[in-house]
């Protein structure tokens, strides 16, 4: 068997809510009870979202909550030239262009119209964006089940450095899970739709693939995703074992109530103990009142 990881991979924009914390168990539970490690990585490339001192709050919850990674934490911040490099070399093979098209030109267009594709030279104020050759992305997820998505028609060519001139998400994201020590990604199932377009850059770079599992988000009484936009509140560090026996209940797992007295490490080596996929199975959203 090859090496085992799983990952978590949270934005510090803000500190951990409830359907951030759950994403971390079930990543945390799937690869500890595949016996692998779990890594760490801040995904902090998009500075203008960053908020300073949400890090340190993040480590610093998980920590209050037992999940305690392997090695040294990630950060994409630190990871730049790697994705410069992914970019010059897909720029070698012509396989990128600029693309000032203004966003309003584009809406409602669906998948991207082509129309910049001649720009092979660097533009001013202009995206990069990857041709998408007429592939059909193919995939099964653990628990989504299979996915088959035709990307031309979907998206079409899609950003991988922006505008402003960041390293798009799906670019740092497939490079990073493309690592070959990262064999399951375990995430919320909002982010089931970027997938295949990590997975086509994966490929395009010859990058390993990892196995993915999109488990349920959280949602809110009025149907949306809870989230800092809409002020989900941050969970309390001096509740962590009532947070994470409320992680396992939306996860599916039911420790029993009585004996013995939970405390943190014990409740999360049941948690892998007992953790499984299958009652997640096809569940896309579960909601919290
Ligand atoms: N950093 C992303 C977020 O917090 C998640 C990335 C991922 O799991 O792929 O939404």
């Amino acid at each position: 068997m090859g090496i085992l990881a799983g990952r978590f991979a949270p934005s510090p924009t803000g500190p951990l809510h409830m359907g951030s914390l759950l994403a971390a168990t079930a990543s945390y539970l799937d690869a500890r009870a595949r016996g692998g490690q779990w890594l760490l990585r801040i995904d902090d490339i998009d500075t203008y979202r960053c908020i300073p001192g949400a890090t340190e709050q993040i480590l610093q919850t998980l920590e209050a909550h037992g999940l305690w990674w392997d090695g040294s934490v990630q950060y994409q911040s630190e990871n730049l030239a790697e994705y410069q490099a992914a970019l010059d070399l897909l720029a070698q093979r012509n396989d990128i262009f600029y693309c000032n098209c203004s966003r309003r030109s584009l809406a409602a267009k669906g998948a991207y119209p082509g129309k910049c594709r001649g720009n092979q030279q660097p533009l001013e104020d202009a995206a990069i964006r990857i041709r998408v050759a007429a592939a059909i992305v193919e995939f099964t997820d653990l628990l989504q089940g299979q996915q088959i998505e035709r990307l031309a028609e979907s998206v079409g060519d899609f950003i991988i450095r922006r505008r402003d001139g960041l390293i798009a998400y799906q670019l740092a994201t497939a490079i990073d899970d493309g690592n070959p020590r990262i064999s399951h990604v375990v995430r919320g199932s909002d982010l089931l739709g970027n997938t295949a377009r990590q997975l086509y850059l994966m490929q395009q770079l010859n990058l390993a693939t990892p196995v993915y599992a999109h488990i349920p988000t959280l949602n809110g009484a009025d149907g949306r995703k809870l989230s800092k936009q809409n002020h989900a509140p941050a969970v309390a560090d001096d509740q962590a074992l009532e947070n994470l026996l409320t992680a396992f209940g939306y996860l599916g797992l039911h420790p029993p109530t009585q004996s013995p007295h939970w405390d943190i490490t014990s409740l999360l080596d049941w948690g892998c103990e007992h953790w499984s996929l299958e009652q997640l199975q096809g569940q896309t959203s579960v909601c919290v009142d």
